[in-house]
């Protein structure tokens, strides 16, 4: 995060490539299959890609990997867009391998030309069979000899639609005994008859991720292409391509993908949650998703100060969800206004409070930063809800809040002391009472009184009700998809918690024009964590997303 942080293994060669003088510019992409919604990994790869050309001279494409009709969406496709602008990045062009698709097939039918493409009959288990072992070479396919005439003819015929779904593929001419797997005459197009999101039924075969990517990478003269390490296999290929085809000479480098911990990333599953109703759609404040993550109430900067301090690596390793709220906590702590809300309510009674008075007291909006971001009035009685677990019958050594006998300091208020409770039929406590000490008033305090505990409360005559809404972990194993059986048997029960009847402030009744006013808004519910409006909440039902606690574990890990 310092200036002087040294530069990650893809800066490095970004810089010596700029050095030495082999490039005078470099572009990058960053290219999402729009198959589902961006998730934390991908903002990895966001910020490296976009981080690369802002550090250096140059710029990135936004470029959509949509070569697989099937599953992709117009849908997915703007909520892409959307995430990136929010993350803060701009690309320079918004492109589509689908536009390329009529130059794809133009490469295709060179290749075919120069002997290194041919039509293949053989179904894909037949495929499979001659293919070979890592330890022993594959077999020739009978049609692999076909004459470049005849392979033209039927590529063509192909592409006209003549032939049904999988019974002919257009494959490259490598090696069948070549010690990469993937080299062994691997397949470039397939016949799909399927519309595909921006190209409708015009094509009925599609190209292959190998033969798309670099292909755009290099129309788009894309000079590192950055990708994650299950790609290491494909660059043998990618170069192969490239060079056969004598096209712009795009260079393809991997980094680690990066997972958090108790969750999954991985669009496909993350599918499934939604598909299954597990979660309440891909913005679900719990799930990993970007659009998650800003419904939960992170910001764009948490996000990009987490993914610059896990850097890039070239080993797969699992990143700790606490690190990610340490840079939320960090934030928001400088920008949320504090604001007093009381969860599980229980009414305390100031009995020499006269009944009938209310005096306004003011609280800053934020005692953290210079001028504390201007201040609000709260209201007083005699009457107040205050958080049930603040009060115990018989409090051990050290509790510092109320039991009989003991005080407390009510925050921006008055020091209280408890004297009596009063309990129900079943034995439950339902209304504490206390005395306050007028001269204990906050900020003019002359009551000489010592009191080691503060507690937040709202006036039950002022009070508003809110919804509020706890999360946790999505899931209770730290790796879900690395358990035995499926992921989803490792979902958290507990990860969503309401609480309909919040008791909040009364200036949180203005969260709506607040956060219109400011659409960074957030609030800071004193001893209960950061919370932010909801984007289900109406002008009379208001709901407050708990993005993160205040506890903060990690600060302590990392020595802050
Ligand atoms: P998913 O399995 O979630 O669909 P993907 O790799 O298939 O992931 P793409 O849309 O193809 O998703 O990814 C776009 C870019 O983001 C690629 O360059 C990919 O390598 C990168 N990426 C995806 N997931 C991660 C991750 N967990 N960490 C880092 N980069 C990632
Ligand atoms: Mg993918």
């Amino acid at each position: 995060m310092s200036e002087e942080k040294s530069l990650n293994f893809v800066e490095e060669i970004v810089e010596n490539d700029l050095s030495s003088g082999k490039y005078d510019k470099i572009i990058t992409r960053f290219p999402p299959e729009p198959n589902g919604f961006l998730h934390i990994g991908h903002a990895s790869s966001i910020c490296l890609n976009f981080g690369l050309t802002q550090k250096f001279n140059g710029y990135t494409n936004l470029r959509f990997d949509d070569t697989n009709p099937v599953t992709e969406d117009t849908i997915y496709v703007d909520a892409i867009k959307k995430d990136i602008a929010w993350l803060g990045f701009k690309w320079e062009n918004e492109l589509y391998a689908s536009d390329y698709f009529d130059t794809l097939y133009e490469f295709a039918v060179k290749l075919i030309e120069k002997g290194f493409a041919y039509v293949d009959d053989l179904s894909a288990e037949e495929m499979a069979n001659l293919k070979g072992t890592p330890t022993e070479i594959g077999k020739d396919s009978p049609f692999r000899n076909r004459s470049v005439a005849e392979n033209l003819a039927l590529f063509a015929q192909m592409k006209n639609g003549d032939f049904p779904d999988g019974s002919k593929t257009l494959r490259a001419k490598v090696d069948m005994a070549h010690v990469n797997m993937l080299m062994r005459d691997p397949i470039l197009y397939r016949i799909k008859h399927a519309k595909h999101h921006r190209t409708g039924d015009k094509w009925c075969i599609y190209p292959m991720y190998d033969f798309a990517h670099g292909q755009s990478d290099a129309i788009e003269h894309v000079t590192h292409s950055v990708c994650t390490l299950e790609f290491i296999p494909h660059r043998d290929l990618y170069n192969w391509l490239i060079e056969k085809l004598g096209i712009y000479p795009s260079h393809q480098y991997e980094f680690a993908r990066r997972n958090l911990n108790y969750t999954v990333t991985s669009k496909r599953k993350l599918l499934q949650l939604v598909n299954e109703n597990f979660v309440n759609g891909w913005d679900d404040p719990r799930m990993p998703t970007i659009s998650g993550l800003r419904r939960r109430g992170f910001t764009p900067s948490s996000i990009r100060n987490f993914c610059e301090r896990i850097g890039i690596a070239k080993r797969d390793n699992l990143i700790e969800y606490s690190l990610l709220e340490f840079f939320i906590r960090e934030d928001l702590n400088k920008t949320s206004w504090r604001r007093m809300a009381v969860l599980d309510p229980i009414k305390m009674v100031i009995t020499n409070y006269p009944e009938g008075q209310e005096e306004m007291l003011h609280g800053e909006n934020n005692p953290e930063v210079e001028g504390h971001d201007g201040e609000r009035q709260i209201p007083f009685s005699n009457e107040l809800w205050i958080e049930r677990d603040d009060f115990m019958e018989e409090p051990p050594k050290k509790f510092f809040r109320l039991g009989p006998g003991l005080m407390s300091r009510l925050k921006n208020a008055y020091i209280v002391r408890c004297d009596d409770f009063v309990k129900d039929a079943a034995g439950n406590v339902t209304e504490i009472h206390c005395t306050y000490f007028p001269e204990s008033k906050s900020g003019e305090d002359t009551s000489g009184l010592k009191v080691k505990g503060t507690m937040h409360w709202v006036s039950v005559k002022h009070a508003k009700t809110a919804e509020v809404r706890l999360y946790d972990r999505l899931f209770t194993s730290e790796e879900p998809d690395r358990e035995e059986g499926d992921f989803k048997e490792y979902l958290n029960p507990e990860s969503l918690t309401v609480l309909k009847n919040a008791y909040i402030e009364p200036d949180l009744a203005n969260a709506q024009q607040q956060l219109e006013e400011n659409p960074d808004r957030r609030y800071q519910f004193i001893r209960k964590g950061y919370f932010c409006l909801d984007a289900d909440s109406t002008a009379d039902h208001l709901i407050f997303n708990r993005t993160v606690t205040l506890k903060d574990t990690w600060a302590k890990e990392i020595g802050k």
